[in-house]
């Protein structure tokens, strides 16, 4: 049988979470459409957004943990529980560049590579 103890914690002197650090955290919910668009434009801002952001190293860990299915997690994009890989393709680029090549880059941490589940 576990006992639970409950100890109590200073409010000033608790580490925050990471969610509370969280750029898109507002309080409000307000960026969520954003997170989960299908629009490329909205697609470019969300991973542009996290780009900026202080845990995105702790939301993409998350979001593999979970196996997020769809959204922007930690700058990157989720489809069918994959990431969508970035890479930029062999040869010469073309004269119209395709739609996810406007998608701004977000570098994936090394620690978190060797999970991650490309499209
Ligand atoms: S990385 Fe992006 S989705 Fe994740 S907490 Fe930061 S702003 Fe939000």
């Amino acid at each position: 049988m576990f006992a639970i103890q409950f100890t109590e914690t200073d409010e000033t002197t608790r580490e925050p979470d990471w969610q509370e650090l969280a750029r898109c955290n507002d309080g409000t919910g307000s960026m969520t459409e954003l997170f989960f668009s299908e629009q490329l434009d909205d697609i470019a801002a969300a991973k542009a957004f996290c780009a900026g952001c202080p845990v995105k190293d702790d939301c993409l860990d998350g979001a593999l943990a979970r196996r997020e299915p769809w959204g922007v997690w930690g700058g990157q994009l989720f489809l069918n529980g994959k990431v969508l890989a970035s890479k930029r393709r062999r040869g010469r680029p073309p004269k119209v560049a395709r739609p996810e090549d406007e998608l701004p880059d977000v570098p994936v941490p090394v620690h978190l590579q060797e999970r991650l589940r490309t499209a």
